[in-house]
């Protein structure tokens, strides 16, 4: 990573195709901040965001597969109830992390209990959507030497976490 590396502050709202508000920067205060180059944002939207200036406001649309993936039928899977975490208290809509078919850690989310067994989705909650970003770039500037250190963009306050 060189010193040219940018952190970009913008305001944004998500919807979907039909329409439906997903996401707003513009219910907290401050606008979502990322460093360039390290997937804090999806790839569909940090390549035309590094071709606007402070004060462009745009609509950028990015497709499924540069969002958050194409909905993969093969992440829906069937396990026993009892091989759960918390498998007593277990609800629809719970979410927690296990291995995916190809050994990755993947956030499950649990879309059916069906007596002993529970039907699990491994897919992202967006995969398959189309999404709509409505930006405005708020704030460019050089990440800092901490920030680069981190991998990852601190808030306009100074450090988040
Ligand atoms: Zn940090």
């Amino acid at each position: 990573m060189n010193s040219q590396t940018r952190v970009i502050s913008f305001h944004y709202t998500l919807t979907n195709k039909a329409g439906e508000v997903l996401d707003s920067s513009r219910d907290s205060k401050e606008p979502f901040s990322y460093m360039e180059g390290v997937g804090q944002i999806i790839p569909g939207l940090e390549k035309p965001m590094a071709l606007l200036n402070v004060g462009d406001v745009r609509k950028i649309e990015v497709a499924a597969a540069d969002a958050y993936g194409i909905h993969d039928a093969q992440l829906i899977v069937e396990v026993p109830r009892a091989k759960l975490p918390n498998s007593t208290e277990l609800a629809v809509d719970d979410q927690f992390q296990a291995s995916g078919p190809q050994g990755e850690m993947l956030m499950f989310r649990v879309l059916e209990i069906m007596g002993d067994n529970v039907k699990l989705d491994g897919n992202h909650p967006l995969a398959g959507e189309d999404l709509i970003f409505d930006v405005e770039v708020m704030k460019i500037r050089d990440a800092t030497k901490e920030e680069l250190a981190h991998g990852h963009a601190h808030g306009g306050d100074g450090h988040h976490h």
